[in-house]
């Protein structure tokens, strides 16, 4: 087999060595790796005959430092953990788009809905089957075919697989974070909207008889093509560049969405719901406006009719008002300021109620699902239930674009604190080592000695001046602009060491109010001002709300009940709430404010992972490029580098080398040494694998300080390493 196995065996370890061994062994087809207890896998790019049930059949009951690197022997380590010490344990899978995150979650949890049931049919088994089958309905409202990925998830996800006493799946709890919801009004060339709009132009397309039923239900234009929808072309008059491959969609995909959400226990009405709320999105987009008639400050839509549509599908006599005007309620005032909005005001409104409205159908979605895996309630996801749980956290990478707005802020800083978490985590793993080992560990291992990220976190996420602060005072002033929340980000944290003069991607100085620019741990990032003021504003306008409650859709008003319970959720903790978000509620007077909740939802789920064992796998897209112009065995070794530095990997290497980064199972060394010495005497070729490793460090010069013999394998140092090293380079 070509490589080691785990990158700690590399006698010569360093950042060059391991991308070598990656390189050998993705060669080869083996595109699982450790690094220590992490594991590293490297997309594929075709399908490889290892995730059958003959292979899972080998990882049950066999530790990961026994087991041959695998997605399913890191899912048997998280299973074997839970067990033994009745805690919960985490799999936080990370990498960039189209690094195979999503694939390698659903091979572990169907490893573990495996793992975790005596016979087949036992209930717990059509829980783990409505899980994966229920997977798809998520991720046609969740997912979008980009240049990366044609099925890349726009969220994040927390599924949590709760195992009872009797070592069964016993409940399965999904949360998601983050959706990407900017993409339901705009998207890139290249890019797709959310899979589900294609599902439902297809099936108009389609022509049969059960097509037409639908199609008039939804109110949408015989043959209707995406092209005809605003919402489907991409923004800004760009022209369709590479059209993005046409993931999901068609008829059948959509009538297997609405079946997958029938079994999931969603009512017809419901169900219909869905699909009604989905167009009426769609078909808002197709509204434009102009000024209204006579010269007055106020807008129209260009086209009257272009209402009817979206009106008719939210049950709604008269929408225009929610389009055209602004209603302010003043404090002290008792009637309500209405402002006319210009057109371009209008177009924003509109895509603003377009985004909430697909958010809270998805958050509905969720909630359904969790019901039909055996909640009696529907919940978020986020509620801790007593039983122990493995969860694996599906969240996107570190992300450095053209420009950077809003969402690449919350994600690079969620992977800021997940990489916190891991430095923490990896500097236990090494002390478990050693302490299992038998071995003292070295003083020399101490955190500070690699990147400590706790200032740029502090200043994103801290109080009272970190950046998500500053947007929201932003926020609150009635004169809110993005040129103002961008200064006051440079003049609160210039001084400070992680920010360096701004200057744009073209080159250009940019002005104080144009851009900012963080040091990450993974690379520095401008941030230009683009949308910050009016992302974070993330509620449902309060008066728009009002306005809607007045539908005829029992199912617009079940959206908007659970829009609204979100909304005090966030602004007013109760007791309850806090209980089971861990935190979350004590977020207060930021109502509507992304940020805010988002940075507490992090907090909860970091919580979360830190009060059980934790396990790492780090995904890698070797060709550099997405899925779709990647190539089986392309390998990108600039582009694997920089991922490699972005998940934390690098910097795990450096905390092992500061202690014995280099351990060599004692088998290993018998066996690949032995054969090398010559006129071996009767009492060498004796000798235990422990003792010959003794004898074989004292034979190369390895002095006393630069190794130690554990239970099972010889720690070493660096140097003393490439001592073994030049005896096999020997003639
Ligand atoms: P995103 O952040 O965009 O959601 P991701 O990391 O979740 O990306 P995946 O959707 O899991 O990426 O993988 C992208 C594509 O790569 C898959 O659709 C599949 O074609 C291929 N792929 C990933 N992992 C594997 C694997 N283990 N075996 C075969 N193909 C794979
Ligand atoms: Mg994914």
């Amino acid at each position: 087999m070509p490589g080691v196995p785990d990158c700690t065996q590399i006698l010569n370890l360093s950042e060059g060595t391991v991308v070598d061994n990656l390189k050998a062994r993705y060669d080869a087809d083996e595109i699982h790796t450790y690094v220590g207890s992490m594991l590293v896998v490297l997309n594929p790019y075709k399908l490889l005959p290892i995730y059958d049930d003959k292979h899972m059949g080998t990882f049950a009951g066999v530790r990961l430092t026994q087991a041959s690197p695998h997605v399913f022997a890191l899912a048997e380590e998280a299973y074997l953990a839970l067990q033994r010490d009745l805690t919960s344990q985490s799999i936080v899978i990370s990498g960039e788009s189209g690094a195979g995150k999503t694939e390698s979650a659903k091979h572990m949890v169907r490893y573990i809905s495996w793992r975790a049931r005596k016979d087949p049919s036992a209930p717990m088994a059509k829980l783990a089957d409505a899980l994966v089958r229920e997977n798809p309905s998520l991720e046609a409202f969740g997912n979008a075919s980009t240049t990366r990925n044609a099925n890349s998830s726009r969220f994040a996800k927390f599924v949590r697989l709760h195992i009872g006493s009797d070592g069964q799946l016993a409940r399965v709890l999904v949360a998601t974070y983050l959706l990407e919801k900017a993409r339901v009004t705009s998207h890139v060339p290249g890019d797709r909207n959310f899979h589900i709009f294609y599902q439902l132009c297809a099936c108009v397309a389609d022509g049969a008889p059960s097509a037409d039923a639908r199609r008039k239900e939804l109110r949408l234009p015989a043959n209707a093509k995406p092209d005809a929808f605003t919402y489907l072309r991409p923004s800004a008059g760009s022209k369709p560049a590479g059209a993005a491959p046409v993931a999901a969609g068609g008829a059948l995909e959509l009538e297997a969405t609405v079946s997958v959400l029938g079994a999931a226990g969603i009512a017809a009405y419901q169900s219909s719901g869905v699909l009604r709320i989905i167009c009426a999105v769609l078909q808002l987009g197709n509204v434009a406006f102009g000024p209204a008639a006579g010269g007055s400050e106020s807008s129209a839509p260009a086209d009257a009719r272009s209402l009817d549509a979206p009106q008719a599908l939210l049950g709604m006599v008269d929408i225009a008002p929610l389009l055209l005007e602004r209603r302010l309620t003043v404090a002290g005032m008792h009637e309500q300021l209405v402002i006319a909005l210009t057109p371009a005001q209008c177009a924003g409104a509109r895509d603003a109620l377009a985004r909430s409205l697909y958010e809270l159908v998805f958050i509905w979605i969720v909630r359904a699902i969790n019901r039909g895996l055996g909640g009696a309630d529907a919940t978020d996801g986020r509620a801790t239930s007593e039983l122990p749980f493995i969860g694996m956290l599906d969240v996107f990478g570190f992300e450095d674009f053209e420009t950077n707005g809003f969402e690449q802020l919350c994600i690079n800083f969620t992977n800021e604190r997940l990489q916190q978490f891991l430095v923490e985590r990896i500097f236990k793993a090494e002390a478990r080592l050693y302490v299992e080992e038998g071995v003292p560990q070295p003083g020399a291992t101490s955190g500070a000695q690699f990147v400590d990220n706790a200032g740029c976190v502090d200043m994103i996420g801290g109080a009272p001046s970190g950046i998500f602060r500053l947007l929201d005072s932003q926020c609150i002033s009635p004169q809110a602009t993005d040129a103002k929340f961008v200064a006051s980000v440079n003049e609160t944290h210039l001084p400070s060491v992680f920010l360096r003069p701004p200057t744009r991607r073209d080159g250009k100085a940019a002005l104080r109010d144009d851009v900012f620019k963080i040091r990450h741990y993974a690379g520095d990032v401008v941030y230009s001002r683009m949308g910050f003021v009016g992302k974070n504003s993330d509620a449902l306008d309060s008066h728009v709300a009002k306005a809607l409650s007045a539908t005829t859709d029992a199912f617009l008003k079940e959206l908007l009940a659970l829009g609204k319970e979100r909304d005090d959720g966030a602004a007013k903790p109760t007791a309850k709430g806090r209980a089971a978000t861990g935190g979350r509620g004590a977020a207060s007077g930021g109502s509507g404010s992304l940020s805010r909740r988002f940075a507490a939802e992090l907090e909860s789920l970091i919580n979360t992972l830190s009060a059980g064992g934790a396990h790492f796998c780090r995904c890698i897209a070797p060709s550099g490029q997405g899925g779709i112009a990647a190539k089986p065995k392309a390998f990108d070794r600039p582009a694997v580098v920089t991922q490699l530095k972005a998940d934390g990997t690098f910097d795990a290497i450096r905390l092992m080398k500061s202690g014995y980064p280099v351990r060599v199972p004692f088998a290993s060394l018998h066996t690949k040494f032995l054969p090398l010495l010559k006129d071996v005497s009767p009492e060498v070729a004796g000798l235990s694998a422990t003792q010959f490793a003794e004898l074989l460090a004292a034979v190369v010069g390895v002095r006393q300080e630069d190794a130690m013999l554990g239970s099972t394998r010889i720690f070493l140092r660096g140097s003393a390493a490439v001592a073994f090293d030049e005896l096999r380079a020997r003639p």
